[in-house]
């Protein structure tokens, strides 16, 4: 065999499931051990410095640099008793990732070493990192960016470096990152929401989102992923047939935790739980080698923080076990994609879960009011949430018969579709059966309460029960580039909402009835947004075309939506993003679109001259001495039919990939000659994308006729199966 992939594969062989990160203990005993949360602070804090960091976490005040300097002693000693030696702001660029600068806490003077950590450091670092993409934000005469220190987001040790949870600016103020936006939507939102909540409970001062994010990835033995070059720079196979038996079983799903697989969980669990990381599930997912975990919900800026950190623990971890963890969205062509779903809610200071229907949603106003709300956002701004989750990664899942649809749609459940239905009819709403029923299996089985919210695994937006669930962010995105626009375009609904109410309560209406009205206005405006159906099915696609629903389907053409006057004005009014921020946010997206197929292109054209096509020319030559030497033994033609037919389909096969490739070539300079960034990615997605899917065809064909022992790549059933 081609001694490079045989060499992977022998390697792949001798891997073993090893714990590496043990504790032997209950989890009770170390979680939390590495994070500066609250319990930690009294220990090392003073009450000043204390009370600085609660009140930016409830009043968002910042706290003063004099008690900066406060805090950071106390940070510095703890850090210190766990041995970490260095200290990074941590923050989250605009490219899915985080980004961190290591500054050691050791200083020289007179020749002498001290640790050292000043408020001042906590507080803010410049880091330069001018080379972060920024949408012209930082191109004119001053290129410098800041860190600064986000309190509300607890401090943690990883790898003996203090982590100073950061935001991310432009010298100007602008945000050069998700975290500020993220911030100032849960403001927003916060704003908004409590002054609906009021009419309700005047009680209420603050509304916060809780988010609980289910992550979902690939797990792929070192050796093999080495011996791909597709994968190590790329993230995904851009070649590879599909393989024999991969989910059509469904055998994998759910099924037993392969032993390396489960020795690998238990580590990154151990090593997350020390974090603070409130880890709940783990399991297989739907295609071979696909795994998942999902912790407990939390506020949503913990959500996505400890999301990110738990990315970068788990990839940590997995290099340990010879492993690498696949983020990407769909790293194999063929089998089901990756995604992380996002469970948002609403809850009040007091405690109430908004969205918490109780048993009689009909008669509940406060639910069904922030229920409509959401709907409504929904339908004014669909496809700007659809368009926060488009990338080159994800355009491989959705809109294919896995992930959602590429449409947004809402799905709702039949009890309260019903009571919509009622509500926007004016008709009395009819008996119906009790939220929960229970279900008797046999006697010794304990009886199964059965709730109503079926699940629609086919809706990009589903309500759960108490919670609404968007499935369509992708696996390796910062879940708050979807989270801030969500929250935004709730916020501005709720905005209306409160006003509408206003204007009816001016006109003479009760309090109840304004709200009565309102709710009814909403649910009729939402209409076209809801469905309760099969998003995969061909039918949904017109019948969302009738409805006036906009797919996502061309990837730079949907970002076109930042430019649309109602998206800015939704930003800038919500004080979410400013107009520069947003053109900016519209230059980076399609800079990462085009570079990130510029780079896939190339990987394609590469592995095609140097893997797939000597590989192929190798088997001809081989078939064409057989075919020689049958003719020279037998005289007869007829008796190399095999080989001769096999040659001719291989030789048609390598003259198509090698015309292919040469025309991408010339599509990607093509594109590449577009001076503007928004009018290249438009031409890498019309030109170059259509060209991959070609080349790829030839190359798959070519993978199922050359001699198994010539190919040089690790084929799918070897990537996909441990
Ligand atoms: P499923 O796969 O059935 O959707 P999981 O248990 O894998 O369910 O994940 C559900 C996620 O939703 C978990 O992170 C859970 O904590 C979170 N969640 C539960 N209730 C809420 C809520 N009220 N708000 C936000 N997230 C929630
Ligand atoms: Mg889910």
């Amino acid at each position: 065999m081609a001694t490079f992939r045989q060499r992977a594969l022998d390697e792949a062989a001798a891997h073993t499931a090893n714990r590496y990160f043990e504790r032997g203990e209950a989890v009770s005993s170390y979680f939390g051990e590495n994070v500066f949360d609250l319990e930690t602070m009294k220990n090392y804090l003073s009450a000043q410095a204390l009370q600085a960091i609660l009140d930016a976490r409830e009043k968002g005040t910042h706290p003063q640099r004099d008690v900066a300097d406060q805090i950071a002693d106390g940070v510095k000693l703890w850090a210190m008793e766990r041995g970490a030696t260095h200290y990074t702001h941590l923050f989250q660029p605009l490219t899915d990732s985080t980004a961190e600068k290591h500054e050691a806490f050791i200083n020289y003077h007179n020749g002498r070493a001290v640790e050292e950590f000043s408020g001042e450091a906590l507080v803010q670092q410049e880091p330069d990192a001018s080379s972060f993409p920024n949408g012209g934000l930082r191109n004119t005469f001053e290129a410098r960016g800041y860190s600064a220190w986000d309190p509300t987001s607890p401090l943690f040790i990883l790898d003996g470096t203090l982590c100073i949870p950061s935001v991310f600016v432009a010298y100007t103020g602008e945000a050069l990152d998700m975290k500020v936006p993220h911030l100032k939507s849960l403001r927003a939102l916060s704003d908004a929401a409590a002054e609906v909540a009021r009419l309700f409970d005047p009680g209420v001062k603050s509304v916060g989102v809780n988010v609980g994010l289910e992550q979902e990835y690939f797990l792929v033995d070192e050796a093999l992923y080495n011996a791909r070059p597709d994968l190590r720079l790329s993230g995904r196979t851009v070649i590879g047939h599909t393989s024999a038996k991969d989910q059509q079983l469904d055998d994998h799903y759910f099924g037993a935790i392969p032993a390396r697989v489960s020795a690998f969980m238990k580590d990154f669990e151990t090593e997350a739980y020390r974090l603070g990381i409130r880890l709940k599930t783990r399991h297989n997912e739907v295609a071979p080698n696909q795994f998942e975990c999902a912790p407990l919900y939390a506020d949503a800026t913990t959500a996505i923080d400890q999301n990110m950190i738990l990315m970068i623990v788990m990839q940590k971890v997995a290099e340990k076990h010879r492993l690498r963890v696949i983020f990407h969205e769909k790293p194999f062509g063929g089998v089901n994609g990756s995604g992380k779903h996002c469970n948002w809610s609403m809850t009040t200071d007091t405690g109430i879960n908004l969205l918490s229907p109780g048993k009689t949603p009909e008669k509940n106003l406060r639910f069904l009011s922030f229920f409509a709300c959401v709907l409504k956002g929904i339908q004014d701004h669909g496809f700007l949430l659809m368009t926060s989750v488009a990338s080159l990664n994800n355009s491989y899942r959705l809109g294919g018969n896995e992930a959602p649809p590429a449409v947004m749609s809402v799905f709702s459940g039949s009890t309260l579709s019903a009571v919509m239905d009622a509500i926007v009819n004016g008709e009395e709403i009819s008996e119906r059966k009790e939220i929960k029923s229970t279900m008797d299996i046999i006697g010794t089985i304990p009886e199964i309460i059965q709730d109503n919210t079926d699940r629609n695994r086919t809706s990009p937006f589903a309500f759960t029960g108490n919670r609404f669930e968007f499935r369509a962010v992708g696996s390796s995105q910062n879940a708050a580039a979807a989270e801030y626009v969500l929250n935004t375009i709730v916020a501005e609904a709720l905005r209306e909402f409160k006003k509408g109410i206003d204007s009816l309560e001016a006109e003479g209406k009760s309090r109840d009835e304004a709200i009565s009205v309102m709710i009814r206005r909403y649910f009729t405006a939402s209409r076209p947004v809801r469905f309760e159906g099969n998003g995969y099915s061909p039918e949904w696609a017109e019948e969302a075309a009738r409805r006036g629903l906009k797919p996502v389907r061309d990837i730079p053409e949907a970002y076109e939506i930042y430019h649309d006057p109602e998206t800015r004005r939704l930003f800038t009014e919500s004080g979410v993003l400013t107009e520069a921020e947003i053109e900016a946010r519209y230059e980076v997206l399609n800079e990462i679109y085009v570079k990130k197929l510029q780079i896939e292109a190339r990987i394609l054209g590469d592995i095609c001259l140097n893997h797939v096509l000597p590989a192929a020319i190798r088997y001809e030559n081989l078939l064409i001495k057989g075919i020689k030497g049958k003719l020279e033994i037998f005289g007869d033609e007829s008796l190399a039919e095999t080989e001769t037919s096999l040659l001719k389909d291989i030789s048609k096969l390598c003259n198509a990939l090698s015309k292919d490739v040469a025309a991408l070539v010339e599509a990607r300079k093509g594109a590449n000659s577009e001076k503007d960034i928004a009018a290249r990615a438009k031409r890498y997605s019309s030109d170059v994308r259509p060209l991959m899917d070609k080349v790829r065809k030839s190359a798959d064909s070519l993978e199922m006729l050359v001699d198994d022992e010539l190919w040089p790549l690790p084929k799918y059933r070897e990537l996909l199966f441990f």
